[in-house]
């Protein structure tokens, strides 16, 4: 039974050495971080610095552990410096770390997402903003059409046809829009809300012949975790293929996360496209984009459409991949999924205890608290959510040494290596902080 009066680590406010690092960076760094999300704007406080991982924890610049449930937004499905994922990287490496040449680890990092997925064939990237992009591009390429249908809250990274109403970053930072994005790229996309298939059919009623493509997340999880409601990515097939468009399925946060074969494994949709990224490169950068052979086959230099990339196939990231992927089995997954679920009930429970209105929203082993008595199916239900209760929330936790998404419209993420010592951590640091959200 775990004692959740007994204290548990409880660290100052100040952080000296990551404040100390922040300034520096500040000073030469556009906002001192190198993704705006790093930055802590939206729960504030000094971002902490990381200086190692190992398993379940984080320690940073000021010596403090955290338990981490950030996990690099996705990709450490089995925690930090796994000994043979750290192996296959220090071999690579030894081999050399580029040669802008096709390598063996390329085919067999293909073959290993072609054996997992729908995608009957595959190109690799550096980031999931790249494989979107470039899916895109391929989309319109293929279908001699220029517009694009996205949801509302879904992000698809920092592409400029996609940063309409993209959810986390672009939420947490609440800009009205995104100055460098010209009117022309934007006016060809069309922003719908999550979930509903009515608003779908409209759009291909007024603009039908003039869609190449409709992208989603296969489960939302950048407006914090809103799962596809039944027959909503189904749908989305359906009526794309009726209007001669394709459906492009971003897996780059799902792939690989939610099951050994992404969401597709837990619900095959008919996409002409997925996206992967994050859990593929094992923690170092690497991202793909595949689909039918048929539309594959236009990419450069098989068909007309370019695409390229020096670093694209990188060695190090390729055998970074491989090395998790191949400890990426169902008895992973199934204890990826027991874990989470554990951590979202004992959250869920502490908050119901404080009285904090909230919702456990989860999509496979993706979960995330709405702090909000509203259903959440979109992003103006996720727009409800009280912020201010989760940066009280979150800044009790953090002090109590477990590492939160810092802030409210992102999914938390687990990984394997979470054993009873982590979990054990987190049970007791949630009542302190379910009454900190209480009080806020
Ligand atoms: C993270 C993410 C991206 C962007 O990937 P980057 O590697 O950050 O460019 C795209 N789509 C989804 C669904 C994501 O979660």
């Amino acid at each position: 039974m775990i004692d959740t009066n007994e204290p548990v680590d409880h660290y100052p406010a100040d952080a000296p050495a990551s404040q100390e690092l922040f300034d520096r960076a500040a000073a030469i760094v556009p906002g001192g971080v190198n993704s705006p999300v790093r930055a802590f704007r939206a729960v504030g406080g000094v971002p902490r610095f990381m200086v190692r991982g190992e398993g379940p924890w984080l320690f940073d610049a000021d010596g403090r552990r955290y338990v981490d449930l950030v996990c690099s937004w996705g990709p450490l499905l089995l925690g930090h410096a796994h000994p043979e994922v750290v192996a296959a990287i220090q071999a690579a490496a030894t081999r050399g770390t580029s040669f802008g040449t096709p390598t063996p680890g390329e085919v067999e990092l293909a073959e290993e997402l072609v054996g997992r997925t729908a995608a009957e064939q595959i190109r690799l990237v550096n980031s999931g903003t790249e494989a979107t992009m470039s899916a895109i591009r391929l989309a319109r390429g293929f279908t001699g059409r220029t517009k694009i249908v996205k949801f509302a809250g879904c992000y698809h990274g920092h592409v400029d046809a996609l940063l309409a109403a993209a959810g986390s970053g672009v939420a947490t930072l609440a800009l009205p829009d995104t100055p460098g994005v010209t009117g022309a790229g934007a006016s060809e996309t069309i922003v719908l809300p999550y979930n509903d298939l009515a608003a779908v059919e409209q759009a291909f009623t007024a603009y039908g012949a003039e869609i190449a493509a409709i992208i989603t997340e296969a489960a939302a999880g950048n407006m914090g975790v809103v799962a596809p409601l039944p027959g909503f990515n189904a749908g989305l097939a359906e009526i794309a293929h009726r209007h001669g468009a394709l459906l492009i399925v971003d897996e780059v946060m799902t792939g690989f996360r939610v099951s050994r074969s992404g969401w597709h494994g837990l619900e095959p949709v008919d996409a002409d496209l997925w996206t992967f990224g994050k859990v593929m490169g094992g923690g170092l950068p690497a991202a793909a984009f595949g689909g039918r052979t048929e539309v594959m086959s236009r990419l450069a230099p098989a068909g007309p459409v370019y695409q390229a990339g020096t670093l694209s196939g990188n060695p190090l990231a390729c055998a970074a991949g491989l090395a998790t992927l191949r400890l990426a089995d169902d008895a992973l997954y199934a204890r990826l999924d027991a874990t989470a679920a554990t951590i979202g009930e004992l959250a869920s429970k502490a908050l119901a205890e404080a009285g904090v209105p909230h919702r456990l929203a989860t999509a496979g082993s993706m979960f995330s608290i709405f702090f909000t008595d509203a259903e959440v199916r979109d992003y103006d239900g996720a727009k409800t959510q009280d912020v201010g209760a989760f940066r009280a929330f979150f800044h009790s936790m953090l002090a109590r040494g477990v590492y939160l998404p810092p802030s409210a419209y992102e999914s938390w993420f687990v990984s394997g290596a979470i054993g009873e010592e982590a979990l054990d951590h987190i049970a007791r640091a949630l009542p302190h902080a379910a009454r900190a959200a209480a009080a806020a």
